[in-house]
């Protein structure tokens, strides 16, 4: 439901560029806490986005909340200005990517882990092989419930992960927005398309038809990428448009 205030706000807010080379003017901060989730990893503020995005979270933790799944962690989103991190992924640029952790509330975050929370990975990247018990009926319905708002462009998974759901929900409708790619395996990374008022945000190519558990993945999943054992060096600054200098 967009109240009035909200649709003001959208209004007033610009996504601009593409998801890797891009800004945000007008970010909302999403509340730290709220029904449903808590936001970590506060200290990196990343926490900003497009009103559209705080809006999908909002609803999204209260979706889950209803459903009875314990409290989202939800990781980065972009800066106050959008643009690239010093460190980390290459996208979240303009206010429209969020990460969301598979680890939940059922598994309460330690006060020593404040600053830095455990990862709780769903897939030994090593072996991709799923980790015994970790996916489960609250990490199905978490991103069934994820990808099923239409704002959702798409959603980067592990392949393993992807492979999991293709076989419990294969004729799903919302499986085709779950795309795999490399890491993912402790957090998923949602992205909403471009939002109405934002005339220069650049929307990305669109997924191919079917829901993908075909061929690709089966690539994915014979060829078996991996992260980068030591993080990249600082990626080349990419050529961001003129409305964000
Ligand atoms: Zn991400």
């Amino acid at each position: 439901m967009i109240t009035p205030l909200l649709l003001a706000a959208a209004l007033q807010s610009q996504a601009i560029g593409g998801y890797s080379a891009g800004c945000l003017s007008g970010a909302q901060a999403l509340p730290l806490t709220g029904i449903g989730y808590e936001v970590i990893r506060t200290e990196r503020a990343r926490y900003f986005g497009h009103p559209s995005l705080i809006d999908y979270l909002t609803h999204l933790s209260r979706a889950a909340h209803r459903a009875g799944l314990p409290a989202l962690y939800i990781g980065d989103m972009a800066m106050q200005r959008g643009g690239p991190f010093s460190s980390g992924h290459r996208s979240h640029q303009s206010g429209l990517d969020a990460d969301i952790w598979f680890r939940m509330g059922n598994r309460p975050i330690k006060a020593s882990e404040k600053r830095e929370p455990a990862e709780w990975p769903l897939v030994d990247e090593s072996t991709y092989k799923m980790l015994p018990g970790r996916f489960g009926h609250d990490q199905l319905t978490l991103l069934r419930l994820a990808a099923s708002a239409p704002e959702v462009d798409r959603i980067f998974v592990h392949p393993v992960i992807k492979q999991a759901v293709c076989k419990q929900a294969p004729e799903a409708a919302w499986v085709q927005k779950l795309r795999p790619w490399v890491g993912h395996f402790s957090h998923f990374h949602v992205r909403l398309h471009c939002p109405a008022g934002s005339a220069l945000c650049v929307p990305q190519a669109p997924i191919p038809a079917g829901n993908g558990c075909g061929e690709e993945l089966a690539s994915w999943l014979k060829d078996k990428p991996r992260l980068p054992k030591t993080p990249s060096k600082a990626l080349p600054m990419p050529a961001l448009p003129a409305a964000c200098r």
